[in-house]
């Protein structure tokens, strides 16, 4: 399958881009196959050494790489592959998000997850949500409505009256963490992820599609022991963001990605005219002079694909329409990474 060429920057576009025929029929780009980009990511932490990790935590991405991007290649939408993305990650209980999500301090699981559509512009989102299986099917179906993201009693009324079961996403290895914190009074600044301290294992998907098509899921059990009530970044445009020439999918700590503002600000930068990598390059340089710690995922319409990081490490791997990568051997520091 061809790679899809370069789009024009925005102003080289005679027609506005929702109308994305018009627009680049000078170019007569649409009669060209455009080949599916995908990118996910597991969290961002401090390390990944002692796990036996790197293979499993491995494993576990590249098999969902997998999966996915065989949705991609036979056609389904950006959005539709990225709620199956964040769906296998989320019953994955190594990472943060559904089964395996972490406790918050008064021993509850509140769960948060976003969608972002970038064609129709639409996102929606739910913010601790408990007792579901898979929090980015609420924000799937929260697509259509004129509500689109629902907070914890309203989030969970939204899901029974649709008929989502009752389930429980805690796991022994979740509930042993919190008890051994709660006897030492919460001293961690936030919950293991995969096996070591101030890890974070949000996960997230971000997906082009063979129609050029772009979205963006983001989901996660939160910081952990975190103050009831707490609000995450990932059911928000700062965390999540996409709209028709790119995506970001963000994981780290919520506050600092709030104030960075991180995943709107790089696709506003890449709408005015920047190269995808020039706008990660730009927003890390800022995040690490704000002693920021978290990390993103991004690809764009021209099917660039890009991570990110100020933390030590970034849990994400992709598949680029040749081959599966990942960043789990990558150094330690802030970094951008044109993939
Ligand atoms: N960003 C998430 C939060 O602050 C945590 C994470 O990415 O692991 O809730």
């Amino acid at each position: 399958m061809g790679h899809f060429p370069n789009l024009p920057p925005p102003d080289l576009c005679h027609v506005r881009t929702c109308d994305r025929k018009r627009c680049y029929s000078g170019l007569e780009m649409m009669s060209q196959p455009i080949q599916p980009k995908l990118i996910i990511h597991g969290g961002a932490g401090s390390s990944l050494s002692g796990k036996g990790s790197v293979e499993i935590v491995r494993q576990s991405l590249h098999r969902v790489i997998e999966d996915v991007y065989e949705l991609l290649q036979n056609g389904a939408s950006a959005p539709d592959a990225v709620v199956r993305g964040c769906q296998l990650l989320e019953d994955d209980p190594l990472f943060n998000a559904g089964t395996g999500s972490v406790l918050q301090s008064d021993g509850q699981i509140r769960m948060s997850a976003s969608l972002m559509d970038g064609t129709s512009l639409r996102f929606s989102g739910v913010i601790n949500v408990s007792r579901v299986q898979n929090p980015i099917d609420l924000a799937k179906k929260l697509q259509p409505e004129q509500d689109r993201v629902l907070s914890d009693f309203g989030a969970t009324e939204f899901a029974r009256e649709i008929g989502v079961p009752i389930y429980d996403p805690k796991t022994e290895k979740r509930l042993k963490e919190w008890w051994y914190e709660h006897t030492d009074n919460f001293h961690r600044k936030m919950a293991d992820v995969v096996a070591e301290p101030a890890g974070r294992g949000t996960i997230g998907v971000v997906a082009l599609d063979a129609e050029g098509r772009i979205a963006a899921g983001t989901s996660t059990g939160g910081k952990g022991f975190e103050r009831i009530g707490r609000v995450s970044d990932s059911a928000m445009p700062a965390g999540n963001y996409a709209n028709d020439r790119s995506g970001v999918s963000c994981t780290g700590i919520g506050e600092d990605i709030i104030e960075e503002c991180l995943a709107a600000k790089i696709v506003v930068r890449v709408t005015d005219g920047m190269s995808l990598v020039q706008a990660m390059e730009r927003s890390f340089a800022e995040a690490e002079s704000h002693n920021r710690d978290f990390g993103a995922i991004s690809l764009d319409a021209t099917g660039s694909i890009v991570w990110g990081k100020t933390s030590d490490v970034i849990l994400a791997a992709f598949h680029n329409g040749d081959r599966i990568g990942d960043s789990l051997e990558a150094e330690k520091g802030t970094k951008v990474v044109r993939c």
